[in-house]
């Protein structure tokens, strides 16, 4: 039999788009120590604009360097994809047909255009290839960079940034005072989750974070005796999802994320998300 309580909490917090898959985990509320959060979409809005298009290849005029970029991005649902979208639109471009489109999990995106092999990819996937990072890509300014490369070689990159949501401060000052830890992990630079940790006040941070890499930070923890929750909205965090002691899958989310979380959040405000975190526990002392 279901516990009345629960029963009627679960209810109610369904109308808020949430649903409760695994009510153990939920109950598990009040022994968390720990809790990672995703950063974009979820501590910053998500809403990419792009700040700065620079070309390093004199083949390539700024706008065919965007061009680029927008052509294979039409393919891409990530954040990043929507703020190089909407400045082509603006800048009315051309685009070409992309073929054989194909995401690179947590580094980018790459497709056949015009015959050649062309890539929009992280500082981190460009560093790979054994390619130096033009001196003008870093910034004190946070911002996303991403890359340009046409059959290899670099032909510039494009500047984005996101701001931080509101509502993040007064949640992770909620989460704080229950003494757990916050956390963010994120695929994004460095430069970009040092500015969002130091400007949010959190515990720590983890930077140019590959998805595989989710899990295994996760799994460090609770080596430590930490009791984590971690939330995420990819396909690429179900690992982490599976591993965390709560998996929070948040919004619109893809289904192999929503699949594997033990509480899916429509939304992905953090303050809905600590909310949870205290409602989980209040739940839990109603029950005794
Ligand atoms: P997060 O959700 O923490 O921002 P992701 O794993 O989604 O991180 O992405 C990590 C990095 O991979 C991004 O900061 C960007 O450099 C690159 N990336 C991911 N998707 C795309 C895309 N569609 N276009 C360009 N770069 C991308
Ligand atoms: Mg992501």
């Amino acid at each position: 039999a279901v516990p009345l309580v629960v029963a009627i909490s679960t209810a109610v917090s369904a109308k808020k788009g949430l649903l409760i898959r695994n009510r153990t985990a939920f109950e598990n509320a009040r022994k968390l120590t720990a809790i990672i959060f995703d950063k974009t979409g979820t501590l910053t809005k998500g809403e990419f604009g792009v700040t700065r298009i620079i070309s390093s290849s004199s083949a390539y005029t700024k706008d065919q360097v965007l061009a680029t970029a927008a052509a294979l991005e039409s393919n891409s649902e990530h954040p990043i994809a929507a703020g190089i979208m909407r400045k082509a639109e603006e800048m009315n471009l051309k685009l070409s047909e992309p073929r054989d489109f194909q995401g690179l999990t947590g580094k980018g995106v790459e497709a056949t255009l015009d015959g050649k092999k062309v890539r929009v990819v992280s500082p981190g996937y460009v560093k790979e290839q054994g390619l130096t990072l033009p001196e003008n890509s870093f910034s004190d300014e946070s911002e996303t960079v991403v890359f340009v490369m046409v059959d290899g070689a670099l032909i510039g990159f494009i500047a984005l940034a996101d701001e931080i949501r509101e509502d993040s401060r007064e949640a992770i000052q909620t989460l704080k005072a229950r003494n757990i830890k916050v956390i963010m992990a994120t695929g994004d630079n460095e430069t970009v989750a040092k500015a969002v940790s130091t400007n949010l006040g959190l515990d720590n941070y983890y930077a140019e974070v590959m998805p595989e890499d989710k899990q295994k930070i996760i799994k460090d923890l609770q080596a430590q005796g930490e009791f984590v929750a971690m939330t995420g909205d990819g396909v690429n965090d179900a690992p982490a999802l599976a591993q965390a002691n709560i998996g929070i899958a948040v919004g619109s989310g893809t289904d192999v994320a929503a699949e594997t979380a033990d509480i899916i959040l429509v939304n992905s405000n953090p303050r809905d998300i600590a909310n949870l975190i205290l409602f989980g526990t209040a739940t839990y002392r109603k029950m005794m």
